[in-house]
């Protein structure tokens, strides 16, 4: 495996690559778990060659929020990459990346899609998103790309922009992977202190409670929204939607493929951890 830290030999390497073999990207912001390594894994399997790139990207953060604390563990990702089958791990520097990020031309996904859930609660958040990924594609020049559901807003938000844009890319989303005891894996983690570690299971139980609901014949999202807010009572939620998979808009009867998701914030003393996590009706 090969690590490259520049655009110039990334373009270089993946364009002697793409003569005679196909692409997977994942694109991930490190400090890797088995939810990465998911991915990582169905591209090698379906791919000639994997890239990974490895980027806390700086645009997708709010003035607010924790870039700075953000995990960053390239060693240890590069060890788990390459055991994983991947064939290059790009990680390039912010300054790599934007030659001026004030000033860097953004794609921005339509108002509709980033004015709800976490959109909603993190201005800007998408066309950051939205803008690294489409940067990534054309370095990357991938046949499929790889996102967890776990980040179902922003899997939307890149099928559509892939449509609505022209990529010539196929898109595979995959499922969530999730410790023993419910909890999505996620790189915030190892953050949690013991005591919202534990709390922190409320969302994922919160969202298998109102699934065996439905699967019981419980239709009504508002009645499954409230079963779940009194599961999650005395955390500080930032949302609990359940809304039509398909568009992402809301829904009052269930009679179609839906998606309930949340966001939960637990402030520490070290500062405030968001978690979020979602399932399928
Ligand atoms: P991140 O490094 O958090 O930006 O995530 C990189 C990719 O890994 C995104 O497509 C995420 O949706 C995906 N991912 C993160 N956590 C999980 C998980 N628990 N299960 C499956 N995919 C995940």
């Amino acid at each position: 495996m090969k690590i490259i830290k520049t655009t110039k030999e990334l373009i270089e390497a993946v364009n002697e690559v793409k003569k005679t073999k196909t692409i997977g990207l994942v694109p991930t912001m490190g400090a890797l778990h088995g939810g990465h390594l998911s991915l990582i894994k169905k591209s090698v399997n379906d791919n000639d060659f994997t890239i990974v790139s490895d980027f806390v990207n700086p645009t997708q953060f709010g003035p607010n929020e924790d870039y700075e604390r953000y995990p960053r563990t390239l060693e240890e990702d590069a060890k788990l990459c390459k055991d994983a089958g991947c064939d290059i791990l790009f990680a390039p520097s912010p300054d790599e990346m934007y030659s001026n990020m004030k000033d860097t031309t953004l794609v921005c996904p339509s108002y509709n899609d980033v004015s709800k859930l976490c959109g909603k609660s993190r201005p800007g958040h998408f066309d950051g998103v939205a803008t690294i990924v489409s940067k990534l594609f054309n370095l990357a020049k991938p046949n499929r790309a790889y996102f967890g559901q776990k980040d179902a807003q922003q899997l939307f938000i890149i099928k559509k922009m892939v449509r609505d844009l022209n990529f010539d890319i196929e898109i595979i989303g995959c499922p969530i992977v999730r410790e023993s005891d419910g909890l999505a894996l996620s790189s915030r983690n190892r953050y949690l202190n013991e005591e919202n570690r534990k709390r922190a299971l409320k969302l994922s139980k919160a969202l298998f409670t109102i699934k065996d609901l439905y699967k019981n014949g419980v239709n009504s999202a508002e009645t499954l929204i409230d079963t779940a807010l009194t599961i999650l009572d005395g955390e500080d939620i930032d949302y609990f939607e359940i809304l039509d998979l398909s568009n992402f808009e809301k829904i009052d009867i269930i009679n179609k493929d839906c998606i309930a998701l949340c966001a939960v914030r637990f402030p520490q003393k070290d500062g405030t951890i968001r978690l979020i996590d979602n399932m399928v009706l």
